[in-house]
């Protein structure tokens, strides 16, 4: 083993040499060095503010839903790796892919029934998409080759997520006449117990049949739009999707990156509506948190259709597809959540959040907390910019680990969250919202 880098090193070479989201090259921000994470506290290298470990606000974005470093879930890594960590999926298969594919097919909705093993979330939309595509190619109607979604999402940062991200994002300026140009709807009418709205529900069937020959999908975060402003719409829009696209003779997608696994009180959002899609994508909480792998489900239908093709294998196969190591710990993880009472334990983070959060809307700056499942936000009337760093800070003071983001202050904490540390993680969040204000 080299010898240990001092964390000031550390950080001269990360500034050097290391990219981080949404960062410049050389660095600028200074990332706080994390030396070994467990449960949901993250251990630092030297305390910073006085702190050394920090109760994790953020779940590593949505994906370290039993926490870290978690015995049942190291085992299913340790077994695994003594076997084998890898092997190419073409023309091979084993028993840890083949077993959480046959897991997820009995754990989502009907009638998805085929998986695709992808290696990230946005790798998973990509393939949904092509699936998509290839499906009308396959049926002789490649002119139905678009998307449509609405305003305000996220759905990855590679080629074809992006251009379904919310248009007035960052990425939509930079890209614009290079992304293939999609159809937007409004954004979706906010809050999850929204009355219907039958003007915003016309709006969309009308340009899902004004554009059905063209095509191919409808694509949506179901229930929370994530990424693109963690704002949360009813269930019923789902169904009236399903319906229009059910009319019009066009694919639904539902994009479960962030909602899966139980995040908003279902164990998959679409459960809130009784809305079954065409394709589904999987990934973040997918393994727990540990290692990068996505999932993209279909229908019989969707896959038959390809089959009829002229070209009749679905036209994607990445390097890492389906990696045992992945599929071993997923496996894990989804039996983990499954083997206590997770809805009861998403109820009473959901109170907690409710509680702890409440306060927040009386401080200055604030415009509204909202809370579902395990998703607490707190939305300022302001653009946070450079205050951002001093919000974390804020957070860092208090002992918890929070990354606000645009107006927005948000937690999504591991479902292992004691009581103590959620009330923790929700006096950090008004603090950050206090200083922020
Ligand atoms: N879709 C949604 C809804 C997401 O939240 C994310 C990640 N924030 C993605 C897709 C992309 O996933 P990944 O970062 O693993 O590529």
């Amino acid at each position: 083993m080299p010898e240990p880098l001092t964390p000031d090193a550390l950080l001269a070479l990360d500034r050097q040499h290391v990219w981080h989201p949404y960062a410049p090259m050389p660095g600028r921000a200074d990332p706080l060095v994390v030396e070994s994470a467990a449960g949901v506290r993250l251990r630092l290298a030297e305390p910073v503010e006085g702190v050394r470990e920090l109760v994790d606000g953020m779940s590593s974005w949505w994906s370290a839903i039993h926490g870290y470093n978690h015995p049942v879930l190291n085992d299913a890594a340790r077994g695994q790796l003594d076997r084998m960590s890898h092997v190419m999926f073409g023309g091979l298969t084993h028993e840890p892919a083949v077993r959480l594919a046959t897991r997820l097919v009995e754990i989502t909705p009907e009638p998805l029934r085929h998986v695709f093993l992808a290696d990230s979330g946005s790798v998973s939309v990509e393939v949904a998409v092509k699936m998509c595509l290839q499906y009308w190619r396959s049926l002789g109607r490649p002119a139905k080759q678009r998307l449509l979604t609405w305003r305000g999402g996220y759905h990855g940062d590679t080629w074809q997520p992006m251009a379904v991200c919310d248009p007035d994002g960052g990425m939509h300026r930079l890209w614009s006449g290079v992304l293939p140009e999609q159809i937007f709807a409004d954004a979706p009418p906010p809050g999850f117990d929204a009355e219907p709205d039958p003007a915003y529900e016309a709006h969309v069937r009308e340009l899902v049949a004004r554009h059905a020959d063209e095509l191919a999908a409808v694509i949506v975060e179901p229930v929370v739009q994530g990424a693109g402003g963690m704002r949360f719409h009813s269930p019923a829009l789902l169904r009236m999707l399903r319906e229009a696209c059910d009319e019009h003779d066009v694919l639904l997608v539902f994009d479960e990156i962030a909602t899966g696994f139980g995040r908003t009180g279902a164990l998959f959002a679409a459960e809130h509506a009784g809305v079954s899609p065409d394709v589904m994508c999987l990934g973040k909480a997918l393994t727990g948190g540990y290692l990068t792998m996505a999932a993209t489900l279909c229908t019989p239908r969707v896959a038959d259709g390809i089959s009829r093709g002229e070209l009749p294998v679905l036209a994607h196969g990445p390097t890492f597809m389906g990696n045992p190591l992945a599929s071993a710990v997923a496996g894990a993880s989804i039996d983990l959540l499954l083997s206590y009472d997770w809805r009861q334990e998403i109820k009473r983070i959901e109170t907690g959040l409710r509680d702890g959060l409440a306060p927040a809307a009386e401080l200055p700056g604030v415009r509204e907390v909202r809370v579902l499942g395990a998703i607490g936000v707190v939305q300022l009337d302001h653009p946070l910019d450079d205050a951002g760093m001093a919000a974390a800070r804020a957070a860092v003071r208090e002992g918890v680990w929070l990354r606000p983001f645009r107006d927005m202050l948000y937690t999504m904490p591991p479902y292992i969250t004691g009581d103590d540390d959620l009330a923790r993680i929700c006096a950090a969040v008004r603090a950050a919202a206090a200083t922020a204000g």
